[in-house]
């Protein structure tokens, strides 16, 4: 079992666009894999970082390389 992560995308915390909260499972996505055709994501020739809130299980989706993660012990902020 992974441990929860904290992600900042700049100088922003990301954080659920559901619940708000702010501890995500990370998960990297290949984009030029069939899934990502299935997702019409195929035109996105790279990975992108899956975050999984910790909370609710929300996918949120960054084809974005400046994603920053930050390993952390949930209730420690
Ligand atoms: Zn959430």
């Amino acid at each position: 079992m992974s441990k929860p992560v904290r992600a900042a995308l700049g100088d922003r915390w990301i954080t659920c666009m559901f619940c708000e909260g702010s501890f995500f499972r990370d998960r990297e996505v290949k984009l030029n894999s069939s899934g990502a055709e299935f997702l019409n994501l195929a035109w996105a020739n790279e990975s992108a970082t899956g975050l999984i809130c910790w909370d609710c299980g929300y996918v949120h989706l960054f084809a974005n390389k400046d994603v920053e993660l930050y390993k952390t012990k949930k209730g420690e902020v």
